[in-house]
């Protein structure tokens, strides 16, 4: 097995990954860049940064299901 076939580059950091994450934004009409859309393939650590920017700015109704793990306990 070759190694290189187990490991991706991460496109923000540069940094391998066994498992790469994504982030995909799209921008339409209102947004200057109206069509543009981003696709990057990244690592967990660019992955998490940019996790805790977004839940950081987004109202906590549209965060997903995982941050509710603490109810119930
Ligand atoms: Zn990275």
């Amino acid at each position: 097995m070759s190694v290189q076939n187990t490991h991706f580059i991460c496109e923000i950091c540069g940094g391998y990954e066994m498992v790469l994450s994504s982030l995909n934004l799209r921008c339409n009409y209102g947004s200057e860049n109206d069509g543009e859309e981003l696709k990057l393939r990244i690592c967990g650590k660019c992955a998490d940064r940019y996790m805790s920017v977004f839940n950081e700015k987004t109202q906590e109704k549209y965060r997903g299901d995982k941050h509710k793990r603490t109810k119930g306990l």
